[in-house]
């Protein structure tokens, strides 16, 4: 169904800022002419809740965290920036595997479970999930989805 992706992501990010560290900033920001998307609502609020959880946890206080949508004719795009402290190169690759956790992560305490669920979520509504990241500077998730006419 139909709904207002700024509106939408606006909950998301006031939600999200109650259990963020200490002077943690979350900056949502849309960008494109419409705000209307047709998609699973609460697959997508699942996925960036997710995406954002793990922005906070592996990222320190003082920092600020970036969060996207865009629309354009063709595509709906959301991206989740930290930064954190990154991914390892030779991790990367599996990130996406069900109870996986890179080497770097310390004491922070998970399951590796969130972006298994993350990555079915996506591919449950036709989207693709790609990211970037580097050790002690940050990381970025970005989603896209067809837009639906
Ligand atoms: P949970 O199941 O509670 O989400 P988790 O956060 O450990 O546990 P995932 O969300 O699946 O599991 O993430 C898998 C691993 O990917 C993490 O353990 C961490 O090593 C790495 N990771 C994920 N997101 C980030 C991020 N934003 N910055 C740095 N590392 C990350
Ligand atoms: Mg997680």
């Amino acid at each position: 169904t139909e709904f207002d992706i700024v509106k939408f992501s606006e909950e998301i990010t006031e939600d999200m800022q109650l259990i963020s560290k200490q002077n943690q900033q979350i900056i949502y920001q849309h960008t494109g002419t419409s705000a209307t998307v047709n998609l699973d609502q609460s697959l997508l609020r699942n996925a960036i809740i997710n995406l954002i959880s793990n922005a906070i946890k592996y990222s320190g206080e003082n920092t600020f965290i970036e969060f996207n949508t865009e629309i354009t004719p063709a595509l709906v795009t959301v991206c989740i920036k930290d930064n954190g402290i990154g991914i390892p190169k030779e991790d990367q690759k599996h990130l996406f595997e069900a109870f996986f956790r890179a080497h770097n992560t310390g004491t922070i305490p998970g399951t590796g479970l969130g972006l298994n669920i993350v990555s079915r979520y996506i591919k449950l509504m036709d989207g693709q999930v790609k990211f970037t990241s580097n050790v002690n500077q940050g990381t970025s998730f970005t989603l896209s989805f067809p837009k639906q006419p």
